[in-house]
């Protein structure tokens, strides 16, 4: 774990989509799906971004632009470099949600817009664990965004299910929606996900319902990454130490699940001021 930034110039930039980029590092980090790394701009700030590409001797994020942060790290060439601290937090247990379930189904991984990110180096992994065990090899995997534009990774993971609001690209509709079908179907013995904190908390409900182990990633605001300002608290729960992964037990005990988040000053609004980027 890099505990001071640590300076890595970036060696490709990927554009995702209209709204996100990647940026992509040469160096090495030992990293676990689902933990995050802290991006330094010198003199404007840090931030918490998950690891979207990850192997030997590289690794990259996916950028979705925001506010001011983002604005910059989207003018960002190859050759510059930026500072990082990490990787943190819990990551995704690849074997906890098979332990306490007897199905033999697949897995299943809900993503929603840029919550792909923290998702796509796990869906790596449980291909090639073949953890996943669907028919083709792998977990089954449900993307939803508002439009086509927006999706994520379509030829990295070819065999994705997508779900848009304005029906321009796979289904229309939201990610959910095929839950409860495809559970009848396949008969999941774990979920993952990482997206719009409604969004999770309808795969939360699903999930209970259906008794299927379940790990998400959520997000709060991150200042110091290590446990000690207590921005990122959640119902007491110090979301950069304790998270961002969280299971199903856990995020039945947060009240402020799907409810409320604090901003930057502290101040506890509705998630929905939250993600207004009122940050
Ligand atoms: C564990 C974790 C992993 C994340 N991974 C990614 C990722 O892979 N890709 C990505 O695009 N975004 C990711 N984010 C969100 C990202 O850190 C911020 O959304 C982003 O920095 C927006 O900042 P901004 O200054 O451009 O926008 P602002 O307008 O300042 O903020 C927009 C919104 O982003 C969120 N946000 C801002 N700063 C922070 C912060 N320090 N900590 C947490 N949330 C914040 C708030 O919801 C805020 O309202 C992650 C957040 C967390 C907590």
């Amino acid at each position: 774990m890099i505990l001071e930034p640590e300076i890595f110039k970036i060696e490709e930039v990927i554009p995702e989509s209209t709204q996100a980029k990647s940026f992509i590092f040469r160096g090495r980090i030992d990293y676990q799906p689902g933990q995050f790394i802290m991006v330094w701009v010198p003199r404007l700030d840090e931030k918490p971004f998950s690891i979207s590409y990850h192997g030997e001797d590289f690794f990259g994020i996916t950028v979705a632009l925001k506010g001011r942060f983002t604005q910059r790290l989207h003018q960002v060439k190859k050759g510059d470099s930026l500072g990082i601290r990490g990787p943190f937090g819990q990551a995704f247990n690849l074997q906890a949600c098979s332990e306490h379930n007897e199905s033999n189904g697949p897995t299943c991984v809900v993503g929603g817009g840029i919550g792909m990110a923290s998702l796509a180096v796990l869906i790596e992994r449980l291909k090639m664990s073949a953890l996943g065990g669907s028919a083709s090899g792998g977990p089954v995997i449900v993307q939803g965004a508002r439009t086509e534009s927006e999706l994520l990774y379509r030829t990295r993971f070819k065999d994705m299910m997508l779900y848009t609001e304005d029906g321009s690209a796979g289904r229309r509709g939201l990610v959910t929606d095929p839950l409860e079908d495809m559970q009848w179907r396949h008969g999941f013995k774990a979920l993952y996900t990482c997206g719009p904190e409604g969004m999770m908390v309808k795969v939360f409900e699903f999930a209970r319902r259906n008794r299927i182990p379940l790990q998400a990633s959520l997000e709060r605001y991150i200042k110091c990454a290590i446990g000690l300002c207590g921005q990122c608290s959640c119902n007491g729960l110090r979301l950069c130490i304790d998270g961002p992964v969280v299971n199903a037990e856990t995020l039945a005990t947060l009240e402020d699940f799907g409810r409320f988040a604090r901003l930057r000053n502290s101040q506890r609004v509705t998630i929905e001021e939250y993600l207004k980027g009122c940050a």
